[in-house]
């Protein structure tokens, strides 16, 4: 796996820790009426962030129009998915749920349904 060197390693919980902030910096800044509105607002966000991400694979496959294809970069294509999974981060932080817990259980999950630590 490839991973950028220049930045230093995270925990999931500190990643979940710097997006609390960023949720609270958005909430301020674009304040709405309760937090049904605000998980609306985040549900479009991960839509909206989807489809940035999908429009970045379909370029990078070559599958875009030429004008599209020739601003493709590896850069953009790796910035879209950051945005979806901070977007994801962000919807869980609204709904309280433990991104840690939640994934380490379906982690789990996966191993057993598939039987993955009894290889045959
Ligand atoms: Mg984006």
């Amino acid at each position: 796996m490839r991973f950028m060197k220049s930045l230093p390693r995270m925990t999931v919980d500190q990643l979940v820790k710097e997006y609390v902030q960023i949720g609270q910096f958005l909430n301020h800044r674009w304040p709405l009426k309760n937090q049904q509105q605000r998980i609306f607002a985040r549900i479009m966000k991960i839509v909206e962030e989807l489809g940035e991400l999908a429009d970045e694979i379909l370029t990078s496959m070559n599958l875009q129009r030429r004008s599209k294809i020739a601003k493709f970069s590896r850069e953009n294509l790796e910035d879209e998915f950051a945005d979806v999974l901070g977007s994801l981060i962000l919807l869980a932080i609204e709904m309280d749920i433990d991104v840690e817990q939640v994934i380490k259980k379906k982690i789990e999950f996966t191993k057993l349904r598939f039987e993955m630590d009894h290889p045959n």
